[in-house]
C-alpha cells in the first residue's frame, strides 16, 4: 500500500473505532495527548485525555465512598449487576469483540473468545454470590461456636495489560463487585477504548438495575497512573496484571504500606513431547499455544521440550503447518496471525532471534517481516528456533511468536528444563503414558500444568496464575475470590460460663 492509501485505511478504522464506541453507548472521548492507536495499521484511532494526578485522586476518593454503601447490599443482591452486565455483553459480543481487534489486533475468532470468557465469569460470579462460604471448626470450649466470615475488602484497584484488554478487566471486576468491594480500573495505555467500552456498559447495566454506578471507576493513562493507584493507602487490593518488570515496581510499594496485591505477571511457557504422544494432535496444540494471537498471550508456548527420538519429525511436520499460517489483517477472514503490537515488540523479536543464532540456534522457519498494511504496522511470520541448550535467552520472555525447541533423553530431564525458568505461569505435556502424564502434573512447577493441550485458553473455571515471577496471584475461578475479601474467625459465645482457651484458668 502507498502511504495515501494506508493513511486513508487508517482514518477508516478510527471512523469505525467511533462508531463502535457509540454503538456500545460510549461518548467519544474528548481529545488529549493519549493516542488510542490500532497496530492494524499503526494508525491513531482516537486521541483521549489522561487522568490527571487530581482525576484519580478524585475516582478512588468516589469508589471509597460507593464501597460504604455497596459492601451492606446482599451478595445475591450485588449479583443482579453483574447479570445485567452480562447481558449487555451478550447483546453488544460483537461490537466489543470488534473494538478488541481494532486495539489489540486479535483475530475476530479470538476477539470473540475474549468477550465471551467475560460472560462466561460474570456467570461464575453471579453463582459465586450464593457462595461465599466460611467453614465453621469444633471449638474446644463448651456453649461456643467457631467460625470464619469473609467480609468485603474494599477498593480493588485493577491494572491491566494491552494483550487481554477486557477479559483480565472481567476476571476482577465480575468478582469484586459480587464480593462488595468497588473498583478503580485502569487499564493499559494501549487499549484506553475497549476501557471506556466496558466502564461504560458496567456503568449502563448499574443505572438499569438500580445500583450506584460509582462503584466503577475509570481512569486512563501511563505507568504514572498505575503508580497513583499503588501508592494509595484508600486502595485495599492492587491486582496488576503484566511484565515482570512492572510486578518487581508495583509489589514491594503495595507492601510497603501492608495492602493486598494480586499479581499476574509475564509467563515463559512449555509443552514437553513424549515419545507417546499423539503427535497430529501435539501439532494442533502447538500451532495453537506458539502462534496464536501472535505469539501475545502471557500463556503463549515460547519452549517446546521434544523427545530426541522424534524432534526431526516433530520439526519437519510444525514447519508445514507453520508455513500455512495465514498472516494478515485480523480483520479479514481466514487469518490466524495478526499484527504485533508496536514496533518495539517487533524489534525485540528480531533482537532475540539475531541473539538465538550467535547461540547457535538455528531458525527453522519464520520471522520476518510482512509488509501488508504501511510502515507503522509490525506482521511477522510466527518464528521457529532449534537451540543447542536452554540459554539466557530461551529463559525470557519475548513477547512475539518465537518457540524455541530443545530436545530431552528422560522425562525427569524434562521437568528440569521446564522448571528452569524465572516465570512459573503455564506447562504442558503431550503424551499418552498416564504415569508419565501424572509425573509431570507432580513435577511441573506452574501454576497451570496440562496434559494434551496446549498451555494457553485456559478457562474460567479454574483459579489462574503462576508462580515464581509470575507472581504468585489467582484470579477467576475456584475459590480465588478470597484475595477479593478479608476473612474474620468468630468466636461466639453462647454459654453462661467465660472458659478460656487452652484451658487457661485466670483469676
Ligand atoms: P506492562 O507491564 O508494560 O503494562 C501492564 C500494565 O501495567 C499497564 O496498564 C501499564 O500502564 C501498567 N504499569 C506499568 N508500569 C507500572 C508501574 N510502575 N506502576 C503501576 N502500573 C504500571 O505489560 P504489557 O506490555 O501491557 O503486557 C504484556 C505483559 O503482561 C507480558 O509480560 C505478559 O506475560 C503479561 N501478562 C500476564 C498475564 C497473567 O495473567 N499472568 C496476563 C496478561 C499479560
Amino acid at each position: 500500500m502507498t502511504h495515501t492509501v494506508t493513511e486513508h485505511f487508517s482514518e477508516q478504522l478510527s471512523l469505525r473505532a467511533r462508531a463502535l464506541l457509540r454503538s456500545l453507548g460510549a461518548a467519544v472521548p474528548e481529545p488529549g495527548t493519549l493516542a488510542a492507536r490500532t497496530p492494524i495499521s499503526g494508525g491513531v484511532l482516537l486521541p483521549l485525555t489522561a487522568s490527571t494526578p487530581a482525576d484519580v485522586d478524585a475516582a478512588i476518593g468516589r469508589a471509597a465512598t460507593a464501597f460504604r454503601s455497596w459492601r451492606t447490599v446482599p451478595a445475591p443482591v450485588r449479583a443482579a449487576l453483574v447479570r445485567r452486565l452480562a447481558q449487555l455483553l451478550v447483546a453488544h459480543q460483537d461490537e466489543l469483540a470488534e473494538l478488541v481487534t481494532l486495539e489489540a489486533g486479535k483475530i475476530g475468532a479470538e476477539a470473540l473468545g475474549e468477550v465471551q470468557e467475560m460472560i462466561d465469569v460474570c456467570e461464575f460470579a453471579i453463582g459465586l454470590s450464593r457462595q461465599l462460604y466460611g467453614v465453621t471448626m469444633p471449638s474446644e470450649r463448651p456453649g461456643h461456636r467457631l467460625m470464619e466470615t469473609w467480609h468485603p475488602l474494599g477498593v480493588a484497584g485493577v491494572i491491566s495489560a494491552f494483550n487481554f484488554p477486557v477479559a483480565v478487566w472481567s476476571w476482577n471486576t465480575a468478582i469484586a463487585l459480587v464480593c462488595g468491594d468497588t473498583v478503580v480500573w485502569k487499564p493499559s495505555e494501549t487499549t484506553p477504548l475497549t476501557g471506556l467500552a466496558c466502564h461504560t456498559l458496567l456503568r449502563r447495566a448499574a443505572l438499569d438495575v438500580g445500583a450506584d454506578p460509582e462503584v466503577h471507576q475509570l481512569v486512563q493513562g501511563d505507568a504514572a497512573v498505575g503508580e497513583a493507584l499503588v501508592g494509595d493507602t484508600r486502595v485495599a487490593l492492587v491486582s496488576a496484571t503484566g511484565s515482570v518488570r512492572m510486578g518487581a515496581t508495583v509489589a514491594p510499594r503495595v507492601a510497603a504500606r501492608f495492602g493486598r496485591c494480586l499479581l499476574e505477571l509475564g509467563g515463559n511457557n512449555a509443552a514437553i513431547v513424549a515419545p507417546s504422544a499423539d503427535v497430529e494432535l501435539a501439532v494442533r496444540g502447538i500451532v495453537f499455544a506458539a502462534a496464536g494471537t501472535a505469539g501475545q498471550r502471557c500463556t503463549s508456548l515460547r519452549r517446546l521440550i521434544v523427545h530426541r527420538s522424534l524432534v526431526d519429525e516433530l520439526v519437519e511436520r510444525l514447519t508445514t503447518a507453520y508455513d500455512q499460517l495465514h498472516v494478515g489483517n485480523p480483520l479479514d477472514d481466514g487469518v490466524l496471525v495478526g499484527p504485533l503490537i508496536n514496533e518495539r515488540a517487533y524489534i525485540a523479536m528480531q533482537a532475540a532471534l539475531l541473539r538465538a543464532q550467535e547461540e547457535g540456534g538455528e531458525i527453522v522457519c519464520g520471522g520476518s517481516r510482512v509488509e501488508l498494511i504501511g510502515e507503522q504496522a509490525f506482521y511477522v511470520r510466527p518464528a521457529l528456533a532449534r537451540m543447542p541448550r536452554q540459554s539466557d535467552l530461551v529463559c525470557e520472555e519475548t513477547f512475539a511468536p518465537i518457540l524455541y525447541i530443545l530436545t530431552y533423553d528422560d522425562l525427569d530431564e524434562a521437568i528440569a528444563l521446564n522448571n528452569a525458568v524465572p516465570q512459573g505461569l503455564s506447562s504442558s505435556i503431550f503424551t499418552l503414558d498416564q504415569r508419565e502424564a501424572e509425573q509431570f502434573i507432580a513435577g511441573s512447577d506452574c501454576g497451570i500444568t496440562n496434559v494434551n493441550i496446549g498451555t494457553s485458553g485456559a478457562e474460567i473455571g479454574g483459579a489462574f496464575g503462576g508462580e515464581k515471577h509470575t507472581g504468585g496471584g489467582r484470579e477467576s475461578g475456584s475459590d480465588s475470590w478470597k484475595a477479593y475479601m478479608r476473612r474474620a474467625t468468630n468466636t461466639v459465645n453462647y454459654s453462661t460460663e467465660l472458659p478460656l482457651a487452652q484451658g487457661i484458668h485466670f483469676g
